[in-house]
Protein backbone atom coordinates (compact mmCIF):
# COMPACT_ATOMS: atom_id res chain seq x y z
CA UNK A 1 0.00 0.00 0.00
CA UNK A 2 1.14 3.65 -0.42
CA UNK A 3 1.57 6.17 1.51
CA UNK A 4 -1.12 8.89 1.17
CA UNK A 5 -0.11 12.39 0.62
CA UNK A 6 -1.79 15.55 0.96
CA UNK A 7 -2.39 16.15 -2.38
CA UNK A 8 -4.32 13.56 -4.25
CA UNK A 9 -3.39 13.44 -8.09
CA UNK A 10 -6.50 12.53 -8.79
CA UNK A 11 -8.64 14.88 -6.88
CA UNK A 12 -9.13 17.93 -8.61
CA UNK A 13 -7.81 20.90 -6.46
CA UNK A 14 -10.24 23.78 -6.25
CA UNK A 15 -8.30 27.40 -7.08
CA UNK A 16 -9.55 31.06 -6.17
CA UNK A 17 -7.21 33.14 -8.68
CA UNK A 18 -7.58 36.33 -7.15
CA UNK A 19 -6.20 39.01 -9.64
CA UNK A 20 -6.91 36.47 -12.50
CA UNK A 21 -7.01 39.68 -16.00
CA UNK A 22 -3.39 40.03 -14.65
CA UNK A 23 -0.27 39.00 -16.15
CA UNK A 24 0.32 36.28 -12.83
CA UNK A 25 -3.19 35.42 -13.52
CA UNK A 26 -3.53 34.71 -17.02
CA UNK A 27 0.16 32.60 -16.95
CA UNK A 28 -2.38 30.61 -14.31
CA UNK A 29 -5.03 29.68 -16.19
CA UNK A 30 -2.74 28.30 -18.82
CA UNK A 31 -1.04 25.90 -16.35
CA UNK A 32 -4.56 25.18 -14.98
CA UNK A 33 -5.63 24.61 -18.51
CA UNK A 34 -2.89 22.36 -19.31
CA UNK A 35 -3.73 20.03 -15.71
CA UNK A 36 -6.09 18.08 -17.65
CA UNK A 37 -8.92 18.59 -14.63
CA UNK A 38 -6.50 18.64 -11.46
CA UNK A 39 -6.42 22.08 -10.85
CA UNK A 40 -10.10 23.70 -11.01
CA UNK A 41 -10.36 27.53 -11.48
CA UNK A 42 -13.40 27.76 -9.20
CA UNK A 43 -13.07 31.55 -8.69
CA UNK A 44 -12.02 34.30 -10.79
CA UNK A 45 -11.76 38.52 -9.29
CA UNK A 46 -10.59 41.12 -11.61
CA UNK A 47 -10.64 44.43 -10.12
CA UNK A 48 -12.35 46.67 -13.00
CA UNK A 49 -12.10 44.75 -16.39
CA UNK A 50 -15.28 43.26 -16.56
CA UNK A 51 -15.27 42.47 -20.45
CA UNK A 52 -12.08 40.42 -19.24
CA UNK A 53 -14.09 38.71 -16.96
CA UNK A 54 -17.16 37.78 -19.06
CA UNK A 55 -14.68 35.81 -21.41
CA UNK A 56 -12.92 34.02 -19.05
CA UNK A 57 -15.97 32.95 -17.28
CA UNK A 58 -17.42 31.53 -20.54
CA UNK A 59 -13.97 29.91 -21.32
CA UNK A 60 -13.76 28.60 -17.63
CA UNK A 61 -17.21 28.20 -15.84
CA UNK A 62 -15.86 29.30 -12.54
CA UNK A 63 -18.51 29.14 -9.81
CA UNK A 64 -17.94 32.60 -8.46
CA UNK A 65 -16.78 35.91 -9.82
CA UNK A 66 -15.75 38.95 -8.56
CA UNK A 67 -15.44 42.78 -9.50
CA UNK A 68 -13.84 44.10 -6.37
CA UNK A 69 -14.17 47.61 -7.60
CA UNK A 70 -17.54 48.30 -6.83
CA UNK A 71 -17.84 51.20 -9.11
CA UNK A 72 -16.81 48.83 -12.59
CA UNK A 73 -19.65 48.73 -14.73
CA UNK A 74 -20.93 45.49 -14.51
CA UNK A 75 -23.48 45.90 -17.32
CA UNK A 76 -21.95 43.17 -19.46
CA UNK A 77 -21.69 40.63 -17.09
CA UNK A 78 -25.39 40.03 -17.24
CA UNK A 79 -23.97 37.85 -20.07
CA UNK A 80 -22.54 35.35 -17.35
CA UNK A 81 -22.95 31.18 -18.05
CA UNK A 82 -25.48 30.48 -16.11
CA UNK A 83 -24.26 28.78 -12.91
CA UNK A 84 -21.60 31.22 -12.36
CA UNK A 85 -22.11 33.97 -9.43
CA UNK A 86 -21.29 37.43 -9.63
CA UNK A 87 -20.09 39.34 -6.55
CA UNK A 88 -19.56 42.79 -6.23
CA UNK A 89 -16.93 45.36 -4.08
CA UNK A 90 -13.99 44.49 -1.95
CA UNK A 91 -15.26 42.30 0.56
CA UNK A 92 -16.46 39.63 -1.87
CA UNK A 93 -12.61 38.88 -2.21
CA UNK A 94 -11.93 37.88 1.71
CA UNK A 95 -15.55 36.13 1.01
CA UNK A 96 -13.77 34.16 -1.98
CA UNK A 97 -10.65 33.79 -0.34
CA UNK A 98 -12.23 31.71 2.84
CA UNK A 99 -14.51 29.64 0.78
CA UNK A 100 -14.89 25.99 2.41
CA UNK A 101 -14.77 24.46 -1.42
CA UNK A 102 -11.35 26.44 -2.21
CA UNK A 103 -8.36 24.40 -1.83
CA UNK A 104 -5.62 26.93 -2.90
CA UNK A 105 -5.78 30.43 -2.52
CA UNK A 106 -3.48 32.45 -5.50
CA UNK A 107 -2.61 35.97 -4.29
CA UNK A 108 -2.12 37.73 -7.62
CA UNK A 109 -3.21 40.75 -6.95
CA UNK A 110 -1.23 43.70 -7.08
CA UNK A 111 -0.30 46.25 -4.60
CA UNK A 112 -1.33 46.12 -1.10
CA UNK A 113 -4.66 45.91 -2.40
CA UNK A 114 -3.78 42.42 -1.95
CA UNK A 115 -2.89 42.27 2.12
CA UNK A 116 -6.69 41.75 3.06
CA UNK A 117 -7.51 38.53 1.02
CA UNK A 118 -4.04 37.40 1.80
CA UNK A 119 -4.48 37.73 5.80
CA UNK A 120 -8.26 36.24 5.46
CA UNK A 121 -6.88 33.39 3.65
CA UNK A 122 -4.39 32.61 6.08
CA UNK A 123 -7.12 32.72 8.69
CA UNK A 124 -9.41 30.42 7.37
CA UNK A 125 -6.29 27.71 7.17
CA UNK A 126 -5.73 27.98 3.23
CA UNK A 127 -2.97 27.10 1.07
CA UNK A 128 -1.83 30.83 -0.02
CA UNK A 129 0.16 30.63 -3.51
CA UNK A 130 2.21 33.92 -2.49
CA UNK A 131 2.69 36.42 -6.11
CA UNK A 132 1.50 39.47 -4.13
CA UNK A 133 4.78 40.08 -2.43
CA UNK A 134 3.88 43.51 -0.98
CA UNK A 135 1.78 41.99 1.47
CA UNK A 136 4.56 40.05 2.90
CA UNK A 137 6.50 43.66 2.77
CA UNK A 138 4.00 45.81 4.05
CA UNK A 139 2.71 43.25 7.18
CA UNK A 140 5.08 40.04 7.37
CA UNK A 141 5.36 40.19 10.65
CA UNK A 142 1.71 39.78 11.23
CA UNK A 143 1.11 37.09 8.35
CA UNK A 144 3.80 35.05 9.23
CA UNK A 145 2.99 35.10 12.59
CA UNK A 146 -0.61 33.65 11.49
CA UNK A 147 1.41 31.15 9.75
CA UNK A 148 3.53 29.89 12.69
CA UNK A 149 0.78 30.25 14.89
CA UNK A 150 -0.97 26.97 12.57
CA UNK A 151 -3.28 29.49 10.26
CA UNK A 152 -2.50 28.25 6.66
CA UNK A 153 0.92 27.75 4.54
CA UNK A 154 2.26 30.35 2.82
CA UNK A 155 3.85 28.92 -0.91
CA UNK A 156 5.81 31.30 -2.43
CA UNK A 157 5.37 31.81 -6.56
CA UNK A 158 7.55 34.82 -7.42
CA UNK A 159 10.23 33.64 -9.08
CA UNK A 160 13.57 34.25 -6.67
CA UNK A 161 11.48 32.68 -3.74
CA UNK A 162 9.73 29.83 -5.47
CA UNK A 163 13.56 28.83 -6.49
CA UNK A 164 15.05 29.12 -3.36
CA UNK A 165 11.77 27.02 -2.46
CA UNK A 166 12.60 24.58 -4.85
CA UNK A 167 16.28 24.23 -3.88
CA UNK A 168 15.44 24.12 -0.07
CA UNK A 169 12.42 21.53 -1.15
CA UNK A 170 15.23 19.27 -2.97
CA UNK A 171 17.42 19.05 0.34
CA UNK A 172 13.98 18.44 2.03
CA UNK A 173 13.92 21.36 4.08
CA UNK A 174 10.80 22.62 3.60
CA UNK A 175 7.46 22.11 5.88
CA UNK A 176 5.82 18.82 4.33
CA UNK A 177 1.95 19.15 3.11
CA UNK A 178 -0.38 19.61 6.07
CA UNK A 179 2.27 20.46 8.55
CA UNK A 180 2.57 24.02 10.36
CA UNK A 181 5.40 26.23 9.00
CA UNK A 182 8.52 26.62 10.40
CA UNK A 183 10.84 28.66 9.29
CA UNK A 184 13.46 26.44 6.98
CA UNK A 185 16.50 28.46 6.71
CA UNK A 186 16.13 29.79 10.02
CA UNK A 187 16.02 26.93 11.37
CA UNK A 188 18.48 25.14 9.54
CA UNK A 189 22.08 25.53 10.54
CA UNK A 190 23.62 24.24 6.78
CA UNK A 191 21.83 26.95 4.83
CA UNK A 192 24.80 29.92 4.80
CA UNK A 193 23.18 32.08 2.37
CA UNK A 194 20.31 32.84 0.04
CA UNK A 195 21.62 34.55 -3.49
CA UNK A 196 19.21 35.89 -4.74
CA UNK A 197 19.20 36.84 -8.70
CA UNK A 198 18.34 40.23 -10.52
CA UNK A 199 18.19 41.25 -14.00
CA UNK A 200 19.53 44.49 -12.92
CA UNK A 201 16.68 45.99 -15.34
CA UNK A 202 16.76 48.17 -18.64
CA UNK A 203 18.95 50.55 -17.23
CA UNK A 204 21.70 48.97 -16.31
CA UNK A 205 24.84 50.00 -16.64
CA UNK A 206 23.52 53.60 -17.03
CA UNK A 207 25.11 56.80 -15.39
CA UNK A 208 22.76 59.01 -12.62
CA UNK A 209 22.57 61.38 -14.83
CA UNK A 210 20.76 59.16 -17.99
CA UNK A 211 17.96 58.37 -15.70
CA UNK A 212 16.65 61.66 -15.36
CA UNK A 213 14.40 61.36 -19.01
CA UNK A 214 13.93 58.02 -18.96
CA UNK A 215 10.27 57.62 -19.90
CA UNK A 216 7.28 55.49 -19.35
CA UNK A 217 7.80 53.36 -22.04
CA UNK A 218 11.79 52.84 -21.58
CA UNK A 219 11.04 51.91 -18.24
CA UNK A 220 8.23 48.98 -19.52
CA UNK A 221 10.69 47.61 -21.70
CA UNK A 222 11.61 44.57 -19.75
CA UNK A 223 15.01 43.03 -21.05
CA UNK A 224 13.65 39.25 -20.05
CA UNK A 225 10.54 39.64 -18.09
CA UNK A 226 6.77 40.32 -19.34
CA UNK A 227 4.90 41.29 -16.41
CA UNK A 228 2.46 44.01 -14.83
CA UNK A 229 3.15 47.64 -15.19
CA UNK A 230 3.65 48.40 -11.49
CA UNK A 231 6.45 45.50 -11.06
CA UNK A 232 7.75 46.30 -14.61
CA UNK A 233 8.80 50.02 -13.28
CA UNK A 234 9.65 48.38 -9.89
CA UNK A 235 12.24 45.94 -12.03
CA UNK A 236 13.24 49.40 -13.71
CA UNK A 237 14.17 51.16 -9.97
CA UNK A 238 15.45 48.21 -8.32
CA UNK A 239 12.84 48.52 -6.08
CA UNK A 240 11.26 45.02 -6.70
CA UNK A 241 14.78 43.74 -5.50
CA UNK A 242 14.36 45.18 -3.03
CA UNK A 243 10.82 44.11 -1.90
CA UNK A 244 11.77 40.72 -2.51
CA UNK A 245 14.55 40.93 -0.38
CA UNK A 246 12.08 41.92 2.27
CA UNK A 247 10.13 39.00 1.22
CA UNK A 248 12.80 36.55 1.43
CA UNK A 249 13.30 37.88 5.15
CA UNK A 250 10.01 37.50 5.96
CA UNK A 251 9.37 33.86 4.37
CA UNK A 252 12.67 32.01 4.77
CA UNK A 253 13.27 33.68 8.65
CA UNK A 254 16.52 35.03 7.55
CA UNK A 255 18.63 38.31 8.70
CA UNK A 256 20.15 40.90 6.21
CA UNK A 257 23.42 39.52 6.63
CA UNK A 258 22.16 35.97 4.75
CA UNK A 259 20.81 37.56 1.83
CA UNK A 260 22.98 38.71 -0.84
CA UNK A 261 21.92 39.80 -4.54
CA UNK A 262 23.78 39.23 -8.06
CA UNK A 263 23.05 40.62 -10.78
CA UNK A 264 22.41 38.04 -13.58
CA UNK A 265 21.21 40.03 -17.02
CA UNK A 266 19.75 36.49 -18.81
CA UNK A 267 17.43 35.66 -15.79
CA UNK A 268 17.81 32.11 -16.12
CA UNK A 269 19.27 31.51 -12.66
CA UNK A 270 16.23 32.39 -10.81
CA UNK A 271 17.90 32.34 -6.98
CA UNK A 272 20.57 30.23 -5.37
CA UNK A 273 20.98 28.70 -1.61
CA UNK A 274 24.81 28.23 -0.62
CA UNK A 275 25.31 25.71 1.86
CA UNK A 276 28.00 26.04 5.24
CA UNK A 277 30.32 23.91 2.70
CA UNK A 278 30.11 26.39 0.15
CA UNK A 279 27.82 23.88 -2.55
CA UNK A 280 26.01 26.30 -3.92
CA UNK A 281 22.22 24.92 -5.58
CA UNK A 282 20.38 26.66 -8.12
CA UNK A 283 17.15 26.42 -9.63
CA UNK A 284 17.29 26.97 -13.76
CA UNK A 285 14.48 27.75 -16.48
CA UNK A 286 13.52 29.98 -18.94
CA UNK A 287 12.13 32.94 -17.69
CA UNK A 288 8.49 31.99 -17.46
CA UNK A 289 6.08 32.54 -14.71
CA UNK A 290 4.34 29.56 -15.47
CA UNK A 291 6.58 27.09 -13.93
CA UNK A 292 6.76 28.46 -10.60
CA UNK A 293 2.55 29.08 -10.37
CA UNK A 294 2.51 25.47 -11.38
CA UNK A 295 4.95 24.56 -8.64
CA UNK A 296 2.84 26.03 -5.91
CA UNK A 297 -0.56 25.42 -7.16
CA UNK A 298 0.26 21.60 -7.31
CA UNK A 299 1.73 22.02 -3.53
CA UNK A 300 5.52 21.16 -4.81
CA UNK A 301 4.52 18.19 -6.99
CA UNK A 302 6.49 17.81 -10.37
CA UNK A 303 4.01 17.48 -13.31
CA UNK A 304 4.33 18.44 -16.69
CA UNK A 305 3.23 21.62 -18.01
CA UNK A 306 2.92 24.54 -20.58
CA UNK A 307 6.63 25.89 -19.31
CA UNK A 308 9.16 27.65 -21.56
CA UNK A 309 12.43 24.68 -21.50
CA UNK A 310 15.75 25.14 -21.85
CA UNK A 311 16.73 25.15 -25.69
CA UNK A 312 20.73 24.41 -25.08
CA UNK A 313 21.61 25.33 -28.15
CA UNK A 314 20.50 28.97 -27.94
CA UNK A 315 21.91 29.78 -24.28
CA UNK A 316 25.35 30.95 -24.98
CA UNK A 317 26.78 32.11 -21.72
CA UNK A 318 25.37 32.63 -18.08
CA UNK A 319 26.74 36.12 -16.84
CA UNK A 320 26.69 37.14 -13.34
CA UNK A 321 28.14 40.62 -11.16
CA UNK A 322 27.98 41.99 -7.97
CA UNK A 323 25.96 45.26 -7.64
CA UNK A 324 28.59 47.76 -7.66
CA UNK A 325 28.76 50.09 -4.23
CA UNK A 326 25.85 52.61 -4.33
CA UNK A 327 24.62 51.59 -8.03
CA UNK A 328 21.37 51.15 -6.88
CA UNK A 329 20.43 52.83 -4.17
CA UNK A 330 16.80 50.57 -3.94
CA UNK A 331 18.96 47.93 -2.61
CA UNK A 332 20.31 49.80 0.36
CA UNK A 333 16.12 51.01 1.07
CA UNK A 334 15.78 46.60 1.11
CA UNK A 335 17.85 46.03 3.47
CA UNK A 336 17.94 49.14 5.85
CA UNK A 337 13.97 48.12 6.28
CA UNK A 338 14.81 44.63 6.70
CA UNK A 339 16.80 45.57 9.74
CA UNK A 340 14.91 48.38 11.01
CA UNK A 341 11.00 46.11 10.74
CA UNK A 342 8.40 47.24 12.76
CA UNK A 343 6.47 50.08 10.40
CA UNK A 344 9.31 50.37 7.86
CA UNK A 345 7.66 48.00 5.30
CA UNK A 346 4.38 49.86 5.13
CA UNK A 347 6.09 52.85 4.46
CA UNK A 348 8.44 51.67 2.06
CA UNK A 349 5.72 50.16 0.32
CA UNK A 350 3.08 52.67 0.19
CA UNK A 351 6.02 55.35 -0.90
CA UNK A 352 6.57 53.35 -3.92
CA UNK A 353 3.18 52.75 -4.45
CA UNK A 354 2.28 56.08 -4.83
CA UNK A 355 5.79 57.49 -6.77
CA UNK A 356 5.12 55.01 -9.28
CA UNK A 357 1.71 55.87 -9.97
CA UNK A 358 2.74 59.38 -10.09
CA UNK A 359 5.60 58.12 -12.78
CA UNK A 360 2.98 56.51 -14.78
CA UNK A 361 0.88 59.29 -15.04
CA UNK A 362 3.31 61.92 -16.07
CA UNK A 363 3.50 63.77 -12.37
CA UNK A 364 6.85 62.60 -11.31
CA UNK A 365 10.67 61.90 -13.29
CA UNK A 366 11.80 58.47 -13.33
CA UNK A 367 14.90 59.46 -11.18
CA UNK A 368 12.20 60.92 -8.61
CA UNK A 369 10.79 57.38 -7.42
CA UNK A 370 13.46 55.89 -4.77
CA UNK A 371 14.04 59.37 -3.45
CA UNK A 372 10.27 59.29 -1.89
CA UNK A 373 10.90 56.00 -0.91
CA UNK A 374 14.03 57.44 0.98
CA UNK A 375 12.14 60.71 2.37
CA UNK A 376 9.06 58.32 3.64
CA UNK A 377 11.47 56.43 5.41
CA UNK A 378 13.35 59.15 6.87
CA UNK A 379 10.59 61.38 8.41
CA UNK A 380 7.73 58.48 9.52
CA UNK A 381 6.93 58.02 12.88
CA UNK A 382 8.62 54.71 13.48
CA UNK A 383 6.46 52.10 15.24
CA UNK A 384 8.35 48.67 16.25
CA UNK A 385 5.41 46.80 16.14
CA UNK A 386 2.23 47.76 14.44
CA UNK A 387 -1.00 46.09 14.57
CA UNK A 388 -3.15 45.51 10.88
CA UNK A 389 -4.95 49.00 12.04
CA UNK A 390 -2.34 50.50 12.72
CA UNK A 391 -0.73 49.52 9.49
CA UNK A 392 -3.77 51.10 7.48
CA UNK A 393 -3.28 54.24 9.56
CA UNK A 394 0.49 54.27 8.45
CA UNK A 395 -0.56 53.55 4.84
CA UNK A 396 -2.41 56.81 4.79
CA UNK A 397 -0.20 58.59 6.48
CA UNK A 398 2.70 58.04 3.70
CA UNK A 399 0.25 58.61 1.04
CA UNK A 400 -0.69 61.42 2.03
CA UNK A 401 2.82 62.79 2.89
CA UNK A 402 4.41 61.48 -0.69
CA UNK A 403 1.49 62.89 -2.47
CA UNK A 404 2.47 66.20 -0.63
CA UNK A 405 6.42 65.44 -1.46
CA UNK A 406 5.43 65.11 -5.69
CA UNK A 407 2.86 68.41 -5.83
P1 LIG B 1 -1.10 42.99 -13.13
O1 LIG B 1 -1.17 44.47 -13.03
O2 LIG B 1 -0.84 42.39 -14.46
O3 LIG B 1 -2.49 42.36 -12.58
C1 LIG B 1 -3.02 42.77 -11.36
C2 LIG B 1 -4.33 42.07 -11.05
O4 LIG B 1 -4.82 42.62 -9.82
C3 LIG B 1 -5.44 42.30 -12.10
O5 LIG B 1 -6.23 41.16 -12.20
C4 LIG B 1 -6.27 43.45 -11.50
O6 LIG B 1 -7.62 43.41 -11.91
C5 LIG B 1 -6.14 43.18 -10.01
N1 LIG B 1 -6.20 44.39 -9.20
C6 LIG B 1 -5.58 45.59 -9.45
N2 LIG B 1 -5.87 46.47 -8.48
C7 LIG B 1 -6.69 45.85 -7.60
C8 LIG B 1 -7.35 46.26 -6.41
N3 LIG B 1 -7.21 47.49 -5.90
N4 LIG B 1 -8.11 45.35 -5.77
C9 LIG B 1 -8.28 44.09 -6.26
N5 LIG B 1 -7.69 43.65 -7.40
C10 LIG B 1 -6.90 44.52 -8.06
O7 LIG B 1 -0.03 42.51 -12.05
P2 LIG B 1 0.93 41.22 -12.13
O8 LIG B 1 2.15 41.56 -12.89
O9 LIG B 1 0.14 40.02 -12.49
O10 LIG B 1 1.40 41.11 -10.59
C11 LIG B 1 0.54 40.62 -9.59
C12 LIG B 1 1.34 40.40 -8.31
O11 LIG B 1 2.29 39.37 -8.56
C13 LIG B 1 2.16 41.63 -7.87
O12 LIG B 1 2.21 41.66 -6.48
C14 LIG B 1 3.55 41.35 -8.42
O13 LIG B 1 4.57 41.96 -7.67
C15 LIG B 1 3.62 39.83 -8.29
N6 LIG B 1 4.55 39.19 -9.23
C16 LIG B 1 4.32 39.31 -10.56
C17 LIG B 1 5.21 38.71 -11.46
C18 LIG B 1 4.97 38.77 -12.96
O14 LIG B 1 5.70 38.14 -13.71
N7 LIG B 1 3.97 39.50 -13.43
C19 LIG B 1 6.33 38.01 -10.98
C20 LIG B 1 6.51 37.91 -9.60
C21 LIG B 1 5.61 38.49 -8.72
MG1 LIG C 1 10.69 38.16 -8.66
Amino acid sequence: MTQSTHTDRHTPRRIALLGASGSIGRSALNVIEHSGGCLVPSVLTVHRQTQVLLELAHRYHPKTVVVSDPNADCSCLRELPCGTELLVGAAALEEVATGDDIDVVLSAIVGSAGLCSTRAALEANKTVALANKESLVVAGELLTSLVQAGHGRIIPVDSEHSAIYQCLHARRLTPESGKPWQCPVACCPEVERLILTASGGPFRGWAPDRLQGVTVADALAHPTWSMGKKITIDSATMVNKALELIEAHWLFGVSGDKLSVVIHPQSIIHSMVEFIDGAIVAQLSPPDMQLPIQFALYDSERHRGPSQRMDWHRLCQLEFAMPGPGEYPALALGYDVVARGGSCGVVFNTANEVAVNAFLHGQLPFDRIVPACEHALSIHPYDPCPDFHRLGELELWTRLEIQKWIS
